[in-house]
């Protein structure tokens, strides 16, 4: 099963589309991925049973003109369901992200001109506006921007509900389940 994690831009075929389909449980570095981003707190649990996943979709294209020299298109979405602890309570919880991605990766060459320099986005007879990125060295890095891009979705702020009462600054009384002293005390003080 086809999994590219680097292109090589001058060795890669033009004008053909690569659709890649990949999940944690197929593949390497999502199923690594998944478990950075569930953290080192859940090492201990049974990763088998684990409802989580990572599905990512990515079609690469390679293009070639006067004005962005040799480029790659990357296009797709990842879809997780990842678990996490709610911020306020400590609880286990579930998040979720669905990211969808447009972006054109052309040349570090390119960075300097006056044209791309302050540009986050691209127009392109290809495919429209696109995020603009650049590569060096030859190689667009799928596999770091992947990476890059699940780290800037990841929520991170999570709530179990957005009704979670917290823990007790006091006692640490969980008080979703419970209403410990000092939480008496600051109502009747009000
Ligand atoms: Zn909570
Ligand atoms: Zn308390």
């Amino acid at each position: 099963m086809l999994e590219i994690q680097t292109v090589n831009v001058r060795k890669f075929p033009l004008n053909n589309e690569t659709i890649m389909q990949l999940n944690n449980n197929d593949h390497q570095w999502p199923k690594l991925l998944l478990d950075e981003m569930e953290g080192d707190g859940f090492q201990n649990q049974e990763k088998e049973n684990r409802e989580s996943y990572l599905n990512l979709s990515i079609t690469i294209i390679k293009k070639e003109n006067s004005e962005l020299l040799e480029h790659i298109f990357l296009t797709g979405n990842i879809n997780a369901r990842y678990r996490t602890l709610c911020v306020r309570c400590v609880e286990e919880m579930y998040e979720q992200i669905d990211v969808d991605f447009k972006v054109c990766f052309i040349p570090s060459s390119l960075e300097k001109s006056e044209l791309y320099a302050d540009q986050l986005t691209l127009y392109t007879d290809h495919m429209g506006e696109v995020d603009l990125y650049f590569y060096s060295d030859n190689i667009v890095d799928i596999k770091e921007f992947i990476h890059e891009l699940i780290f800037l979705n990841l929520n991170q702020l999570p709530l179990h509900t957005e009704e979670c009462k917290g823990l007790c600054q006091v006692c640490g009384e969980n008080l979703n389940e419970k209403i410990c002293v000092h939480q008496q005390e600051s109502c009747c003080t009000l």
